[in-house]
């Protein structure tokens, strides 16, 4: 006799694909959330013109020059 059925391998295999989806939806949040904190302050200076400029978008906000 086995000790576990076909059908508690779908079941266990159901909720650990739940489990990995809700851990991948958290942890994106959390880095969204990390993202936007860390863009809302920090601002740098471009190495090309020496203007602060935000890194969010990766790009020199006075000479557009990649970051
Ligand atoms: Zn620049």
């Amino acid at each position: 006799m086995m000790g576990i059925s076909f059908v508690g391998l779908i079941i266990v295999a159901v909720v650990g694909l739940a489990l990995i989806f809700g851990l991948v939806k958290g942890l994106s949040a959390m880095l969204g959330l990390f993202k936007s904190v860390q863009s809302g302050h920090a601002t740098l200076a471009c190495p090309k013109c020496g203007q602060q400029t935000s890194h969010a978008n990766g790009r020199c906000d006075a000479c557009g020059a990649e970051l």
